[in-house]
């Protein structure tokens, strides 16, 4: 069952939930996009914050001085609280370093097309923050960091959702506290998202069977959920991770008849027909494409003509 609740201390509009050395801060409106929750850790010798979200300024007068900023990926609602904290360390995954370097790298983690920029760089100085930090040093799985008094935060790489996007494994004195910070493995009803330029189905598929494979006690979300026992996270991880079978049984359904990927974009397989626009078409092609390679490897599509696709 969810237990969100559990140790909330703040407003229903707020809550601030602790679980040993972690302390779990719901973003606004339940850490629903733009927002999103973040994890303060504090052990003996160092305190971090794991993304640190729109939000979390409201809680800047509560915090301990904060030694690194630790990003589970670099997408622009996960890093818009990385002003705050200057004089922190900052770390990324290897992989996606850059996003976080420049305004071109975040760009680039993005797949914004080049006509797109100036809006794009206009509305996350606008609206995330966003503050290139130049220092910031890439980590990579396995990873540890130690804070102190057997306060430690694991990197558990998770590509996919992006080629950095890593999970934080929050360990402390008590194993019935340790808990496993998802990120962008959100669980949502939509299902898993993969339709970034630097995004991979396999992949994603992949980080989904690690994570389902861990033995933690919590399990927290960066948007949506917020904090999930182990019994709730199997049971909505096992209906997030359906939801990669469910759209390639839609999309060989739709492709009895022979069509073409842009054919398939345009019925939509992943998004609503309602949500229209450059960049879920973008979105949807790639992940369509990706489910095409996927069906054609397990011979469940075959190529009738160049472009075009029919189920077996
Ligand atoms: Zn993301």
């Amino acid at each position: 069952m969810l237990s969100a609740l559990k140790k909330s201390v703040d407003t229903p509009e707020s809550p601030i939930l602790n679980f040993g050395a972690s302390t779990v801060f719901i973003g606004r409106n339940g850490g629903k996009f733009p927002y999103g929750n973040s994890v303060l850790v504090q052990g003996s010798e160092e305190s971090i914050v794991i993304d640190p979200s729109k939000s979390f300024k409201n809680h800047f007068d509560q915090l301990p001085k904060i030694d690194r900023i630790i990003l589970s990926h670099c997408h622009q609602d996960h890093v818009a609280g990385v002003y705050l904290f200057p004089d922190a360390s900052c770390h990324a995954h290897e992989n996606e370093v850059d996003a976080i370097q420049s305004m071109n790298g975040l760009c680039n983690l993005h797949g914004v097309p080049v006509g797109e920029r100036t809006e794009f760089e206009t509305n996350v100085l606008e609206h995330f923050s966003f503050s290139p930090r130049t220092d910031t040093v890439g980590y990579k799985d396995g990873d540890i960091f130690d804070l102190g008094g057997d306060v430690t935060v694991e990197v558990v790489f998770t590509p996919g959702h992006t080629h950095g996007h890593s999970c934080l494994l929050v360990r402390g004195k008590h194993r019935k506290d340790d808990l496993l910070f998802l990120a962008d493995i959100e669980l949502s009803g939509f299902g898993p998202y993969y339709g970034g330029v630097n995004s991979n189905l396999e992949q994603f598929d992949q980080s989904l069977d690690l994570v389902r494979s861990m033995d933690i006690p919590w399990f927290c979300t960066f948007h949506h959920l917020g904090v999930l026992d182990k019994e709730a996270f199997l049971k909505r991880s096992a209906q997030y991770q359906g939801m990669i079978g469910y759209r390639e049984q839609k999309l060989l359904d739709y492709m009895k008849t022979p069509r073409t990927i842009n054919q398939a974009v345009e019925h939509r397989i992943i998004y609503r027909k309602s949500d229209v626009g450059a960049s879920n078409d973008r979105s949807e092609h790639w992940m369509l494409t990706q489910h095409v390679e996927r069906l054609l490897k397990a011979e469940q599509l075959q190529e009738v003509e160049p472009g075009v696709f029919q189920a077996c």
